[in-house]
């Protein structure tokens, strides 16, 4: 799951519950929503193309039945088995050692953010974004009554350090979202702008820092989670949805000083978690190895998918994601349209000038290189 623009600014044309009494600041939006169209190739929601591997679906079956054994009782309230497995995978893949306490787990990295606006944010608060980004934290953020304030980026989508520092001073903000990679530009933010911005964020407030990794394993780099030792203001968050090719499963995480992952306990439902979740994701664990695998694939293709939209004559933000931001277009919708023609569905987030496509299996890269080669031959006709 990921977001688009247009849903943050939502519209002001009637909806179908405006009849009922919402609260002021829902009215006339829109919810969250990826069109999903009946085409050959969908490349427009950054998903993991590959099925999950047989043996782990056999093992998630065989997990599942013992968890249904015991489903006339209560989950597990405190997650324990499922954090300290995703601990071993964050020390393992890090090489910093978190524990049980540092962790935290939700149904997906969403309802993580949910919980930490409800526990940060609220009425009376604001948290801050630099946009274009992952639109959810700010519609996060409406739904938890949060002032949202949308920061700047550079023209070539990196933060500007000195303006987001600026506004993090000016505005104060309680909570600071730092998506790195960034969705949808595919960028990694440098490390020390994210300790810039923990700093201003810390002489300003002090407030919470939110770095969004979703995107980590696809990274060339490494992930900022050894920034939490000595920080315990920051916060890092993580998904089975995207690496681990289970955005099904519903299954986010988040790794920080073990007073955040106490915090967020007067906000999180009891149960919030099935047994049914928690044993699909701990079987998902069990085969971590054969997953990354996947991910170096995956990586290999979008380099490739760079590579190529370059030698296309394209211009392309470089990418640590599962997917590629590329332009420059006239007009993007129309460009959406033409490729979708060819039977290609990629993004068009509504940053005027590119689209956003995810990198899948090589025959579907290769049908989405076609149409854009395609294209760019019809446009320089
Ligand atoms: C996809 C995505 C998420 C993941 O959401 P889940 O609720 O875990 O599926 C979080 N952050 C960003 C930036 C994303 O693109």
């Amino acid at each position: 799951m990921e977001g688009s623009r247009e849903q943050v600014t939502g519209n002001t044309s009637m909806s179908p519950w405006d009849e009922l009494p919402v609260r002021d600041e829902l009215r006339g939006k829109s919810p969250y929503g990826a069109p999903q169209l009946d085409v050959p190739v969908r490349l427009n929601t950054n998903e993991n193309p590959y099925p999950l591997p047989e043996p782990l679906v056999e093992r998630i079956a065989e997990r599942v039945r013992e968890a249904a054994r015991d489903l006339n009782r209560y989950p597990d309230r405190d997650v324990v088995e499922l954090r300290t497995q995703l601990a071993k995978y964050l020390t393992d893949t890090s090489g910093h050692q978190v524990g049980l306490a540092n962790v935290w787990a939700a149904n997906g990295s969403n309802e993580v953010i949910q919980q930490l606006l409800q526990t940060f944010g609220g009425p009376g608060r604001t948290a801050i974004g630099f946009e274009p980004s992952y639109s959810m934290h700010a519609l996060i953020s409406r739904g938890t009554g949060t002032g949202w304030i949308s920061g700047p980026r550079n023209e070539d989508f990196t933060i500007d350090v000195e303006a987001a520092v600026q506004a993090i001073a000016s505005r104060k903000p309680d909570v600071v979202f730092i998506t790195t990679p960034n969705n949808p530009t595919g960028n990694a933010v440098p490390r020390e702008t994210v300790l810039a911005l923990y700093e201003a964020a810390q002489a300003a407030k002090p407030s919470m820092v939110v770095v969004d990794e979703a995107y980590i394993e696809f990274s060339h780099g490494d992930s900022l989670l050894p920034l939490i030792e000595g920080r315990p203001n920051l916060v890092v968050s993580r998904t089975m949805s995207k690496a681990f090719g289970a955005a099904g499963l519903r299954l986010g995480y988040l790794a920080a000083h073990p007073a955040v992952v106490d915090a967020v306990q007067l906000v999180r439902l009891p149960y919030h978690l099935s047994a049914v979740t928690q044993a699909t994701a701990l079987a998902a664990l069990e085969h971590t190895d054969t997953l990354l695998k996947y991910v170096e694939q995956l990586k290999s293709e979008r380099d490739r998918l760079v590579d190529e939209l370059r030698a296309a004559g394209y211009e392309v933000v470089e990418s640590d994601a599962n997917f590629v931001q590329f332009g420059r277009f006239e007009d993007s919708h129309i460009a959406w349209q033409k490729i979708l023609d060819q039977g290609v569905l990629v993004r068009d987030n509504g940053i005027p000038g590119w689209l956003r496509v995810s990198a899948g299996t090589p025959d579907e890269n290769d049908a989405f290189l076609d149409a854009v080669r395609e294209l760019k031959k019809e446009q320089s006709a």
